[in-house]
Parts: C-alpha cells; structure tokens; sequence
C-alpha cells in the first residue's frame, strides 16, 4: 500500500469537508497527497471550493470532518498557538488581491514575512533583498506598493510567501487581477519556483493556466471530480 521510498506528502487530505455555517457544503469528502515538490492546478468553476480548499491546506480554516495534513502535522491535533507557527514558517501565501500594506517599501514587505519566524532584523532584510532578486525585483526594493506595476507587485507579493522557504507556497487566483502578460510572468515566476524545488499549489478558473500545469486536481460543488495524479484506489472505505 504505501511505499517506503514514497516522501511524506506536504499536504494530505483524509476525507475532508468544509461545511459553513448556513449549511453550505464548501468542500465534500475530499482526499488527496501533494508530495514535496510538486506543481499543482486545484481547477474548478466559481463556487466549487477552491478557496475553501486552499484556505484548509493553509490552515486558515479547520474542517468541518476529516483529516488536513500540513509538513506531517494533523492540524486538528495543534493549538492555536501551533497552527500560527506552522503557518508562519511552512507555508506561503499569494493572493489574487496582492496584501501589500500601503506606504510600507518593498524590502521591509517582504522582510515582514520573517517578523514570526524568529529571525532577526537585519537577516531578514538581507534575505528579502535575496528573495526579490529571485523575483526580479532588486533595481525596486526601495519603492513603495502604488509605485508598482501589478505584475510587480504580484512579484512583491510571490517573494514575500517564498523568503522563509516554506514547505509548500499556496497561490489563490495569482493572475486574477493582471493583464495577460504580466500573468503570464508570474506564471513564469512559479515554474522557476517549482523547478529551484519549491512545491506550488495554484488555483485557478482559467482552464488555460491550469492546461499549462503538470497536475491538475478538478473541482466541482465541492468535490474533486479529476485528478491526473490519482493513484489506484486503495480498497479502502472512508
Ligand atoms: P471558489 O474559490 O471555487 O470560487 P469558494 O471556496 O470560495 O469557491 O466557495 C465555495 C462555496 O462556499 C460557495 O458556494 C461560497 O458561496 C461558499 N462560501 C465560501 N466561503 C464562505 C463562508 N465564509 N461562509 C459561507 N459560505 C461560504
Ligand atoms: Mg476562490
């Protein structure tokens, strides 16, 4: 059943569902493994439970049943306290909206994303100013967000989930709000991300982007209704 030379996934699903209050069934019953390294499209129309998804996978959200993985942890079994470490230091957000908070330059954005890690201050400038290279983004370090293009600050936005080398880097519509070249490069961006080893969960609507993806898992009224990963059934129920 599993195989010993398998690496521990970086996400796992065990059967999980999100039900809100109100009685809206996010997500049903869904199971899957992301392994480390990875590059993967969640897809699926408006209201399928994308975001429900990615915001379980990023222990934002509990479960409403099952079981969420993050790095080997069982989220159900942390405290608060634990969950916001796990989430400061294993995993990165990007979202479609940017959250670059206004007025603050780049360098220090981007720094701010090692404020819980324990890292001291001028080591995290040092390693922003690595992670915006990374990005393309050392002759802007200095600028302040409204001074950006959006693709740059979607780029911003991409240095700040990596600059701890989280475990696995969880994107929500990154190209949502950008016009086609400059989603295209943030695209771009990923891939490199992916190829330099980081694991990459990308979720779209945009059938296009997630055709351009090794795996893509499908959703539909909160179920995965594909994915080119799926392993055979084990036989198990539940
Ligand atoms: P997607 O990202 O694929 O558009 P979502 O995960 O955002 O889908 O939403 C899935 C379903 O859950 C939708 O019907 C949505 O209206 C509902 N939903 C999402 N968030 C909440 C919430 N906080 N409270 C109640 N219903 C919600
Ligand atoms: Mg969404």
């Amino acid at each position: 059943m599993s195989d010993s030379t398998d690496p521990a996934p970086v996400v796992e699903f065990r059967s999980v569902s999100k039900t809100y209050p109100g009685g809206v069934r996010a997500v049903q019953d869904v199971s899957l493994r992301i392994r480390r390294g990875e590059l993967v499209a969640i897809v699926g129309p408006s209201g399928s439970g994308k975001s429900s998804m990615l915001n379980l996978m990023g222990s934002l959200d509990r479960p409403s049943a099952g079981h969420v993985l993050v790095d080997g942890h069982d989220v159900a079994t942390l405290t608060d306290r634990e969950v916001s470490a796990l989430r400061a230091t294993r995993i990165g957000f990007v979202f479609q909206q940017f959250h670059l908070a206004v007025g603050v330059p780049v360098l220090d954005s981007v720094a701010d994303g090692l404020l819980y890690a324990g890292v001291p201050a001028r080591r995290r400038r040092t390693r922003a100013a690595a992670a915006l290279a990374r990005v393309g983004l050392s002759h802007r370090v200095h600028h302040l967000p409204h001074q950006l293009s959006g693709g740059e600050r979607q780029r911003v936005a991409v240095a700040r989930a990596v600059v701890g080398g989280p475990a696995v880097l969880l994107a929500d519509e990154p190209t949502g709000n950008l016009d086609s070249a400059s989603g295209t490069a943030v695209l771009t961006l990923l891939r490199e991300l992916h190829t330099a080893g980081t694991t990459v969960v990308v979720i779209t609507h945009d059938r296009e982007i997630a055709a351009a993806l090794p795996r893509r898992i499908e959703m539909r009224d909160g179920r995965v209704v594909a994915d080119t990963a799926t392993e055979p059934t084990r036989g198990a129920l539940g």
